[in-house]
């Protein structure tokens, strides 16, 4: 029913009227016959509904027909619907965390002095973590004694012991793991103030930086048995972060920077949040659809798939910000060991290949190739980032050939990773292991990344005191070189 005139329609509603309504469009939305409901549109101008606006709006009708109808029968199968309610609160806690790490990268970048900044981040834990109060406490290295530095809690639970020479905290710290105490009053390591003041549940998580615990985040609930392993195993892993960014917080606040290292963190910064921003938005985008609406299997399917590629994409820039991080503070630590590259190269090889399909991986390791000795979490990171720009720059497929050779007379492994992909030509090639120096060609164009991969990869080796090189044709390919000790 069309109404171009409506404060003439005999029926008029004199409301309506008053509230400046013009025209009128009521459809209704029918599915195999069967009248589901009623689509109505008004308009503050006269004679808004033309017959092109009253066909396109009658076909959206007919859409919304089906819609409604798939959504009928989606509400009767209860199990798919529990299934997507885990799936949407597992999707909402990551976004939360990440974004809570992101917060906390933002808060130690930032301004602000040393105290409101650990205020902010342990403000953000006690939020994820529905806690009533977060306590953060360090080594006094006088005393052995742990200090309380920030907290921020209910009004009730304010106020935890200033030093402790006991209890969860210091049992945490004496670990150097998660201490969780789910029935805190009956814990042997009770301290009868806490208990006095409303504590029922509480975890002490050790923050590190290497393999020096830094500082004891103490969580305090009101409420016995809050900890459950899935609530653990977030804040644990909000953990580490929490350590590299505090220390970079701790540094911030002490050493004045010279302009040119602002002028870089600032660049960084800005740098980093932009590449952040657009898988952000788009696993946001697509979980709003996925929260707001019933869709068609295959368009839900889509969704997720999309979400689940942002989400890989997210968590890897911010791994690279956190090494970045690392490297800018000075945090970047070495445990050498003898590492067999046949194994490394396998697993690194192994994690990257269902991302990429149009590849072949081969691995070539002569058997009297010793092993190297290396830091085996660094010189993964390091074949990660390199085997991965090799596929991720031959977007038409093709070999990857990973070989190592012994080269004895100089205690050495030569590592080369051979693509045939777009290839560097020499112009392109300074800078190439600078931070965000990415190559910017008509060929590159589509490909993602953020131009830390080199840079991280260039700083562990130097790190290792050991080089890298690339030799490279246009359009033929790249081999990149490492040369890796072997004692
Ligand atoms: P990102 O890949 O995030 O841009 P990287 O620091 O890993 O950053 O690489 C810097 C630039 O070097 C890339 O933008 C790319 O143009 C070029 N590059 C790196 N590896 C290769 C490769 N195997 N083949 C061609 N170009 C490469």
């Amino acid at each position: 029913m069309v109404v171009n005139d409506y404060p003439a329609h005999p029926q008029a509603s004199m409301v309506a009227v008053e509230q400046g309504v013009k025209s009128l469009i009521l459809l209704p939305i029918t599915a195999r016959d069967r009248m589901l409901g009623m689509l109505s549109l008004i308009s503050v101008k006269t004679g808004h509904f033309t017959a092109d606006r009253v066909q396109l709006l009658t076909g959206i009708a007919d859409g919304l027909g089906i819609f409604l109808e798939n959504a009928e029968l989606n509400e009767q199968v209860s199990l798919e619907l529990e299934l997507r309610r885990r799936s949407e609160e597992q999707l909402r806690q990551q976004t939360e965390d990440l974004e809570a790490l992101l917060g906390f990268a933002r808060v130690a970048i930032g301004p602000g002095s040393l105290e409101e900044k650990l205020t902010s981040i342990l403000e953000a834990l006690r939020r994820i973590s529905a806690t009533n109060e977060v306590a953060l406490r360090v080594p006094d290295p006088d005393n052995g004694s742990l200090v309380l530095v920030a907290e921020t809690g209910d009004s009730d639970m304010t106020g935890q012991p200033k030093a402790l020479t006991r209890g969860v905290s210091v049992k945490a710290f004496d670990l150097g793991e998660a201490v969780i105490a789910n029935d805190y009053p009956s814990s042997p390591d009770h301290i009868a103030d806490t208990v006095a003041k409303g504590a029922n549940s509480m975890m002490a998580l050790p923050v590190k930086t290497g393999h020096s615990i830094l500082a004891i985040v103490v969580l305090i609930s009101k409420h016995r048995y809050h900890f459950s392993p899935q609530l653990i195993a977030r804040i644990t892993s909000l953990g580490e972060g929490i350590g590299v960014l505090l220390e970079n917080a701790r540094l911030n606040h002490e050493v004045t920077f010279k302009e040119d290292l602002e002028q870089r963190r600032d660049t960084f910064v800005s740098v980093a949040f932009h590449e952040i921003r657009t898988p952000m938005a788009v696993i946001e985008g697509y979980s709003e659809l996925l929260l707001n609406k019933t869709l068609p299997e295959h368009i839900k399917q889509e969704s997720l798939e999309r979400i689940h590629r942002n989400a890989r994409s997210l968590s890897a820039i911010v791994d690279d910000m956190l090494n970045v991080s690392r490297i800018h503070s000075g945090k970047l630590t070495l445990d050498p060991k003898h590492v067999s590259l046949a194994n490394l190269l396998a697993e690194v090889a192994a994690s990257l290949e269902p991302i990429y399909v149009q590849h072949q991986i081969y691995i070539e390791i002569g058997a009297q190739v010793p092993p190297v000795f290396a830091d085996v979490d660094k010189l993964s990171q390091i074949l990660t980032n390199l085997v991965d720009n090799a596929l991720k720059y031959s977007p038409d497929g093709g070999d990857i050939t990973i070989t190592a050779t012994h080269d004895p007379k100089r205690d050495r492994v030569v590592v080369a990773i051979a693509d045939e992909g777009l290839g560097i030509p020499p112009e392109d090639r300074e800078g190439l292991f600078e931070l965000f120096h990415r190559i910017r060609r008509p060929e590159t164009a589509g490909i993602k990344g953020s131009g830390l991969g080199l840079y991280i990869v260039k700083e562990m080796l130097d790190l290792l005191n050991r080089e890298i090189w690339v030799e490279s044709e246009l359009g033929k390919g790249s081999t990149f070189f490492v040369s890796l000790p072997t004692k």
